[in-house]
């Protein structure tokens, strides 16, 4: 593993940096106070090619690696959390599974146009009641024919208002031992019986969109099954590995973010005839902080080292998500301390930061279930 970016990785940053501070920065408030998914970004971006970063260039991608993936996210994600989330989503979990398990045909039907950024896709797992217990779905794809018909509920699901396919995981049978086949289907957001909701009011990620998704007697071809239908189960852990990465990624960018504005602040900030950056108190704080997002992005490019060169990550990234949501969190709350009451109102950001990381410990598997991935992985 190379501690330095190569030539490319660095362009990436560099072009992603440029573009995150300029369009996305300005515009985090707004998208945060309003919860106005910020489409017109993301136009932009996928005319710049980052929604197709670690896509191989005949399906519309640019052919980076894992590494300048994570490292656009962490850039998207320092600028801003929503546009972070949804940027992540629409990537790891609308795009990455179609271009792992898909046809040939799905690849040139469904990815290419996601990886050209012409348009976002989602992936539904979660449902009312299967969310760290994804096998516990009750969402039921019943061959008909040639076609699978699909009824179900699924809520929490990124991007799906603004998706053309959504990847949803439905039982499609039960196996030799009489447990329950999850595969993975690619469902047309404009297929009839399909419904999508967004009326959740939430607490940080506001500009991300965030969806309750309906499937009455939701017909598509069974040609829109992906990969083995028998692995359905594996290939979501698969993909969820991967968007591990990405959650990793964003947690330090968001506390980068947080880093960068309370050291900003602490240096301008007096208190008893002195900058504030000048008590130990403070300075201890901002080198922990310091310190950890600094391990947590180690960990977050390991990952994906090991994801592009074919190794196993199942442990890495779930070693990168816990460690960088915790920390990001632990950083971000400092911020707001360093801050003091300043750091309680709006217009310093810092609180927006610590509502937007909280999600990163709960997303893509929540803190508890990657230490029950991690024990597992330990032999446990
Ligand atoms: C903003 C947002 C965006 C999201 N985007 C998507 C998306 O695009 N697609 C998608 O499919 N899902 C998405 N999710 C869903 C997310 O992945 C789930 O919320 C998450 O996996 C947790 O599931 P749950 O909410 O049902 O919590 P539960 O599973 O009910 O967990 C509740 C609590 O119990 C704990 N717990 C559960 N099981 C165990 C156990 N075995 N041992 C110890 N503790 C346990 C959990 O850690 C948690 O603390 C999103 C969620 C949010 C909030």
């Amino acid at each position: 593993m190379n501690f330095e970016l190569t030539k490319e990785q660095q362009m990436i940053r560099d072009m992603v940096r440029d573009f995150a501070e300029k369009e996305i920065a300005p515009n985090a408030r707004h998208v945060d106070q309003t919860e106005e998914f910020p489409i017109d970004t993301f136009k932009k971006m996928g005319e710049l090619g980052f929604l197709g970063i670690p896509f191989p260039e005949k399906y519309g991608g640019v052919g980076g690696d894992t590494i300048s993936y994570a490292i656009a996210v962490e850039e998207v994600g320092r600028a801003c959390g929503s546009t972070g989330l949804s940027y992540a989503a629409a990537v790891s979990l609308g795009a990455s599974p179609i271009y792992y398990f898909g046809t040939e045909e799905q690849k040139q039907k469904y990815l290419v146009p996601l990886a050209s950024g012409e348009t976002l896709a989602a992936f539904g797992l979660t449902e009312p009641n299967a969310g760290s217990d994804a096998g516990g779905t009750r969402t039921k794809a019943v061959l008909d024919g040639d076609e699978y018909v699909i009824n179900g509920e699924k809520c929490f699901i990124t991007n799906a208002e603004f998706a053309r396919t959504i990847t949803v995981t439905a039982v499609t049978g039960k196996d030799e031992r009489g447990k329950n086949i999850i595969s993975a289907i690619i469902v047309p957001t404009n297929t009839p019986g399909l419904t999508i909701n967004s009326n959740y009011e939430k607490l940080g990620v506001r500009g991300s969109n965030t969806c309750e998704i309906v499937l009455e007697d939701v017909r598509v071809p069974k040609e829109n099954l992906l990969g083995d239908p028998n692995t359905g189960f594996k290939q979501f852990l698969y993909t969820l590995d991967g968007g591990r990465i990405s959650i990793a990624s964003l947690s330090v960018g968001i506390a980068q973010a947080a880093l960068e504005k309370a050291l900003n602040y602490a240096k301008e900030r007096t208190q008893f005839g002195q900058n504030i950056s000048k008590f130990q108190a403070i300075q201890f704080k901002l080198a922990d902080m310091a310190m950890e997002i600094e391990l947590a992005r180690n960990m977050v490019q390991k990952a994906a080292w090991l994801k592009d060169n074919g190794k196993p990550f199942t442990k890495e990234s779930a070693y990168a998500k816990l460690f960088a949501s915790e920390a990001g969190f632990r950083a971000c709350n400092q911020a707001i301390q360093i801050h003091g009451g300043y750091g309680y109102m709006r217009e310093y950001d810092v609180e927006r930061y610590l509502r937007d990381i909280k999600l990163m410990e709960i997303g893509e598997g929540t803190s508890e279930i990657q230490r029950l991935v991690i024990a597992r992985q330990l032999g446990c």
